[in-house]
Formats: C-alpha cells, structure tokens, sequence
C-alpha cells in the first residue's frame, strides 16, 4: 500500500461518507442529535479539501492531517475519536511511503486503542468499536492463517456488518445514546455504520 493509495482510498471514503450523509444523520436521530452525518460529512469535505497538498507526502503526514482535520472541523464526538483513531495510526506509520497489510493491521490497532482511550469505551458499549474491534480481529487472523490480505479485508468487513447488526441489540452506555437508555435497543449505532463503509471502500478499492 503505497502513500498514492492512502490518498486515493481516503478520497473515496469521503465521497462514501458525503453520499450516506442522511441515512447516517438518520440513523442518528432516535438515539442522538441528528447530526453524525452532517458532522461526519463536513469533516470529509474538509480532509478531501486538503489531499492535493499531501501528494509526495508519507503516510504518517498524511494519516495525521487527516486526523488534525477530522479534529478540528467535526463538532460531535465522532470528530475527535475519528481524528484520534487517524492520528494514532499516521504516528506508528510515521515516515513511511509504502506499507505491508501487517502494518496496516499494526496501525489499525493503534487506532483502535485510542478511541478507546480517548472515548473510555470498549467492545459492547454501541459504538463504532462494536465494528472497528471485531473488524480488526477478524483480518489478524484470516491474514495470520492464510496470507492473503484481500480474504482477510472481505473477512473483516463481514465482521463488521455482523457489529453494527450487533448494536441493534444492545444498550448504549457511552455517548449521546446512552442518555435514550433502553430505548436505544432496536437502533442501529451510527458510528458503527460509518466506519463499516469507511472499510467497504477499502475492500473495494485495494488491489495492490
Ligand atoms: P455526537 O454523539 O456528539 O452527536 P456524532 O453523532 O457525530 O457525535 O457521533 C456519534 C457516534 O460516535 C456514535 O454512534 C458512536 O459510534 C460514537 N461514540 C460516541 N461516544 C463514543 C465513545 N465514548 N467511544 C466510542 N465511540 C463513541
Ligand atoms: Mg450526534
């Protein structure tokens, strides 16, 4: 994975993200605000705004922009664990121009970790680690038994798809949807959502 991929896929998960806007902002509203598409999409515009002046750059510095950008243009929550979750993964991939999927998986991990720092949050809260975690796991091990990173992607999206079905059955106990209690049981976690297509686009468009 080189740093030209990197800013093409993150290209592309801004145009996923910009195109699911309202169903994301939907999904949103019983257990939110109603606005986790248009923070979500808004920080996109921004981080797309800025990839032409990361071309030549590594991935870390690329990763990190992003990250600095969800940061400091998305209100809600989502912003800074997204921007944490970027930031994280562009300091471990620091210097770099061209990555192996275990790196990739490495970083993912890093990722992981400081949302849950940041967020205080783990597996089984309703929220985008209900995706994220077992995503993470399910390609560390289809890539450590098979070798092959495309399996272990379509792998890992599956898992996440099965965790935001998984947050339609659980009570949320971090963030806005945890103030709806027992009510948010039967909603889908939006933050889930959007990091399950953030995976879709790189399942569809790695091929190197
Ligand atoms: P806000 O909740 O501030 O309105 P958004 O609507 O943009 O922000 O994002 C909501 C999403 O953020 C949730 O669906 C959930 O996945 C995620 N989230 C909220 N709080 C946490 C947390 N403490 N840890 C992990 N993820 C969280
Ligand atoms: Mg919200």
């Amino acid at each position: 994975m080189t740093n030209e991929k990197i800013l093409e896929l993150i290209d592309k998960i801004g145009d996923k993200i910009i195109e699911e806007k309202d169903f994301l902002t939907e999904l949103d509203r019983p257990i939110g605000d109603s606005d986790h598409g248009i923070n979500m999409a808004r920080g996109f515009t921004e981080v797309k705004k800025k990839l032409p002046s990361l071309k030549e750059k590594d991935i870390g510095t690329i990763l990190k922009t992003v990250g600095m950008t969800l940061v400091s243009t998305v209100g809600g929550s989502s912003g800074p664990l997204y921007g944490t979750a970027f930031m994280k993964m562009g300091m471990i991939l620091a210097g770099k121009n061209a990555i192996t999927f275990e790196e990739f998986l490495d970083g993912f991990a890093v990722a992981i970790d400081g949302v849950k720092q940041r967020g205080r949050s783990d597996r089984g809260e309703k929220t985008m680690l209900d995706a994220m975690i077992p995503a993470q796991i399910a390609m560390k091990d289809c890539y450590e038994q098979s070798k092959d990173w495309k399996q272990s992607i379509e792998e890992g999206l599956k898992k996440a798809q099965e965790g935001v079905e998984y947050t339609k059955t659980i009570i949320a106990t971090k963030g806005r949807a945890s103030y709806v209690g027992e009510r948010s049981i039967g909603h889908q976690d939006p933050g889930a959502t959007s990091f399950t297509y953030m995976l879709q686009v790189v399942a569809e468009n790695l091929n190197q």
